[in-house]
């Protein structure tokens, strides 16, 4: 842990000149890393615009594959039109019925980690199938992974360094407009897509002000990208046993609740499979993530949507993961935070794969509550 932070100053000095100079954003230097890649075009050691994701999710989607199928399908569209694509990987020619592990990428726009990690998890399980490991997790699971739950956020992202913090989605009501041009405010865009869910909606942390960077939304389920996940959930409410939801930063794997300080019913159970995963990060890395309750370890926050899919639709396994950076003196709300270099990137998306696949070979499946 302590090369990892020393390694982070390092990094984040040469980073902010790089931000100071005269690029919009660091292009940082190649980095090699061992993974197959079908188009050759698309750089798994760099951040990707919007586009540059979904060709080569087409693109996976249409290779020959040994053994495993990937489909490429929209859960839904967004305010902007832009298309809320999941990858299913499941295994090739079977008929045997599986549980469903959902992972979302990317609801906070700024979090640019959480869609690269995506992108490498859908790598390394389509590509490098079939290794020893990957031939078990798709054995027993399917995997339907949403890179970006908010790509109009993320796309304003990309436009420059003024926008690169933006955290909501990019949608707005008459009432949002009003308020624009009363205050002269653009941050009155927008709605926090993890404060949207009908879970406690509009309580503690989940501000009703459009202003605010946590803006709930003018009703539970007002914006596109939040109904299109619930409606995905709900559809396949049976098949599903666990629901992550991956967001930067701080080191922490976390359960429901936010809203209230009590422990869910299950947590001893969703606590113990996240220890297992937390030791094999632990044991690849070195990297130390802490467990408990998004409440706890995060803030207090209603209306998200690891508490609804526990809460309403009983998926006995729902975690959020905040990734790196940790949060400790190195680390702030800035540019930096929000986009480790590629060798953190990288190590980061390997530890999350180590996670998930010794979470996905430590569930079970419990009677339905
Ligand atoms: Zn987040």
């Amino acid at each position: 842990m302590a090369t990892y932070i020393v390694g982070y100053v390092i990094i984040y000095v040469s980073l902010v000149k790089l931000i100071l100079g005269a690029e919009v954003f660091p292009r940082f230097k190649p980095y090699k890393i061992n993974i197959k890649n079908v188009s050759g075009l698309f750089d798994y050691t760099q951040y990707q615009p919007f586009n540059m994701i979904e060709k080569e999710l087409h693109k996976i989607s249409k290779s020959q594959l040994k053994s495993v199928e990937a489909k490429l399908f929209s859960i839904g569209t967004t305010f902007e039109n832009r298309s809320l694509w999941a990858l299913k990987i499941e295994e090739k020619d079977t008929r045997k019925l599986k549980k469903n592990i959902v992972i979302d990428c990317g609801a906070h726009a700024r979090e640019w980690l959480a869609p690269s990690t995506c992108m490498y998890i859908i790598n390394k399980l389509t590509l490098e199938h079939p290794s020893l490991r990957n031939t078990k997790l798709i054995k027993r699971f399917n995997w339907i992974i949403i890179p970006v739950l908010n790509p109009d956020g993320y796309a304003y992202t990309w436009h420059n360094q003024s926008t690169r913090l933006w955290r909501k989605n990019r949608s707005f009501t008459e009432k949002q407009i009003n308020f624009i041009n009363e205050k002269n405010d653009e941050l009155c865009i927008g709605v926090d897509i993890n404060r949207n869910f009908d879970e406690e909606w509009g309580g503690v942390g989940a501000p009703a002000n459009p202003c605010f960077e946590m803006y709930a939304g003018d009703k539970p389920f007002s914006e596109k990208e939040s109904i299109a996940l619930s409606n995905f959930l709900n559809t396949t409410i049976n098949e599903t046993l666990a629901y992550i939801s991956l967001h930067a930063f701080g080191l922490s794997w976390m359960t429901p609740w936010g809203f209230k300080k009590q422990l869910p019913k299950s947590f001893n159970e969703m606590k113990r499979v996240a220890q297992i995963a937390v030791n094999a990060m632990k044991k690849l890395s070195g990297v130390k993530y802490s467990i408990g309750t998004s409440h706890d370890k995060l803030y207090p926050n209603s209306g998200s949507s690891i508490d609804w899919a526990h809460s309403k639709l009983h998926i006995p396994y729902t975690y959020l993961i905040e990734m790196l950076p940790g949060n400790n003196k190195t680390s702030s709300i800035d540019m930096s935070s929000f986009m480790p270099p590629p060798n953190m990137m990288v190590q980061n998306a390997k530890d999350i794969l180590e996670g998930l696949s010794a979470m996905a070979l430590s569930l079970l499946t419990p009677i339905r509550m």
